[in-house]
């Protein structure tokens, strides 16, 4: 770490001292902030071991940091000796990409500062210590041939017991949820262990001794990770031990919200917002529940509580969906007609889908959390597929694959597969790699953006006609609008202002008609993350406002598709800091 520091005082000194002639001192310093990024990068990586490996950074996964005191101390030195450092380049010398990649790296380092001396998550949150998902990685990224990656695996594990038993020590003020959730996924995470993994140890090209020293490292990693969930288990029992509060309370959450979504907002602007927009989707919700009473209820009498009947009226429309097996042609045929749809209306530069997305079943490891997902390559692996997943619902019990068709019904899949694919998340993504020039926006990816783009291309591809203005998806459109301001309310109502569990399933349930299943989900998943349930509609807010101003900025010049190809060329960005560059701000 010390010699990379020193290198990087070097390159400082020249981004400093510069030279007389300004145009060349502009271009010098471009070029020598590159090359700041490119020690800074590597000596992150170096320091961050585990989050190389899920960039796909691959020089440093041998490496693995026991989780102790001193590494907490060697992570906040380096982050102030980084901030030092960024402190003397002239921000306002730089090119607007190298701005905002500035900003970008500067945050990121305050961020994890803030997260270990302030928020202190590494003495509350078990489900920080957990080996199976760097494994994973390793294991399934095809980043370097399938010995390298074993033998990067064995040396990672080669101190899985001392990386648990510092874990255990850290874990000084846990709280319930936490502990039940790094026991659940420990537990489970053993798995990426399998017996696929031994056939492909016994078939590699490794030593026989390499082979019995990755098998015991392996075995040695299994025990200590069943032994932290024991340990955990233990302490979840203690009946005379308090637990800290998962709510972590409106000071804490205010600065959360400004590392992680990188925005000018308050949570309470948001909040309000949210809330305004709820009552304004409801009342659609009801006009819309009114003009289809009888259509799907003929003469029986409406009921007197808007909100009954607009669930009726959403009951009959959810009837209206694929059979399991159906369920993976209907959406590959959505993607074509959706790529046909926005080269037709001209909302995205024709190349975008060059190369295409690939439509696939699921596979295996990326299954259980989602019907479908966006997959992308790693950022430091560009040249790989991006793939739209989509799970296999002939294997779910029939009871799930029923609940699953009806969210996902004729209308709702078609916006899942705008959000995931086309042109949400898949195609965002397609951008990030392809044509933003910048390494830092797509290794610190902003989730702010990313989700509220794929929340942001619903509404639009519904402004601009898709599906043709039927009420029906109009209906499950609002229906999504309420689940994705939910988000915010219930985050901040749960973290900010303690309410209680059966008043935030009755707003869930009652007012945004979700199943009671899903809002005790939603619920549980809100006890575990602070903010990033936020990240949706804070980030769809401000690409709203962007819009707005950047057509009025162009003046006649304005056309949706440039602005979308303005927005997106520079990656997965901050909104806030995409704006100052669009609006030219500062
Ligand atoms: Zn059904
Ligand atoms: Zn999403």
């Amino acid at each position: 770490m010390k010699k990379t520091i020193l290198n990087f005082a070097i390159i400082i000194a020249a981004v400093v001292s510069g030279c007389t002639n300004e145009k060349k001192q502009k271009a010098d310093v471009d070029k020598d902030f590159a090359a700041f990024e490119d020690t800074f990068l590597d000596a992150y990586w170096k320091q961050h071991p585990s989050s190389a490996i899920f960039a796909g950074y691959g020089k440093y996964y041998d490496l693995l940091v026991i989780p102790d005191a001193n590494a907490v101390a060697s992570d906040i030195a380096f982050s102030n000796a980084w901030i030092d450092s960024l402190n003397k380049i002239d921000l306002n010398a730089l090119n607007d990409n190298n701005k905002i990649s500035y900003k970008i790296i500067k945050n990121q380092l305050e961020s994890d500062k803030w997260y270990l001396e302030v928020f202190k998550i590494q003495e509350w949150n078990a489900a920080n210590y957990n080996l199976s998902g760097d494994c994973d990685y390793i294991i399934n990224q095809e980043y370097a041939p399938l010995d390298q990656r074993l033998r990067f695996l064995s040396k990672h594990l080669e101190h899985a017991d001392q990386y648990y038993a510092a874990a255990l020590r850290m874990l000084t003020n846990p709280t319930k949820e936490h502990l039940n959730l790094a026991i659940k996924q420990n537990l489970g995470g053993v798995s990426v262990f399998s017996d696929a993994l031994n056939d492909s140890i016994k078939a590699s090209g490794l030593t026989e001794d390499e082979k019995s020293t990755l098998e015991i490292n392996i075995a040695n990693t299994k025990t200590a990770m069943t032994a932290f969930a024991d340990s955990l288990k233990k302490i979840v029992d203690d009946k005379n031990r308090q637990f800290k509060n998962f709510r972590i309370g409106k000071a804490l959450f205010t600065e959360k919200f400004k590392y992680d979504l990188v925005t000018d907002l308050t949570p309470e602007e948001t909040y309000r917002k949210a809330m305004e927009d709820k009552a304004m989707y409801l009342q659609k919700m009801v006009k819309i529940s009114e003009e289809l009473w009888t259509k799907y209820y003929d003469k029986q009498p409406r009921p007197k509580d808007d909100l009954q009947a607009v669930q009726k009226v959403i009951d009959k429309i959810m009837d209206q969906h694929a059979s399991p097996k159906d369920f993976f042609d209907t959406l590959t045929n959505q993607v074509y007609r959706l790529k046909k749809f926005i080269i037709e209306k001209d909302l995205f530069d024709f190349d975008t889908l060059n190369p295409p997305i690939k439509v696939r079943l699921m596979p295996e490891y990326a299954r259980g959390f989602a019907i479908a997902s966006a997959e992308f390559t790693p950022p430091y692996q560009k040249q790989g597929t991006t793939y739209y997943n989509i799970d296999d619902l002939t294997k779910y019990p029939p009871e799930k694959a029923e609940g699953s068709l009806r969210e996902y019904n004729n209308y709702g899949s078609q916006l899942l597969s705008i959000h995931e694919a086309v042109p949400g998340h898949c195609v965002q993504g397609i951008y990030n790699n392809k044509k933003s020039p910048d390494i830092v926006r797509a290794v610190f990816q902003n989730g702010a953006m990313i989700e509220g783009w794929a929340v942001y291309a619903e509404s639009m591809m519904l402004e601009n006609g898709w599906g043709g203005n039927v009420p029906e998806l109009e209906l499950i459109h609002y229906k999504l609008k309420l689940r994705e301001l939910a988000n915010v309310l219930i985050d901040y109502q749960i973290q900010c202002l303690d309410y209680p569990k059966d008043s935030i399933i009755h707003l869930l349930a009652v007012e945004c008609f979700q199943t009671q299943a899903q809002a005790e989900e939603k619920y549980n998943r809100a006890t575990l993350s602070q903010v990033q349930l936020c990240s949706y509609f804070t980030g769809a807010t401000a690409i709203n406002s962007l819009r707005e101003e950047y057509q009025k900025k162009m003046g006649d010049k304005y056309s949706l598709k440039n602005f979308h190809e303005v927005f997106l060329s520079f990656g997965s960005s901050p909104v806030k800091y995409i704006r100052e560059r669009m609006l030219d701000t500062r």
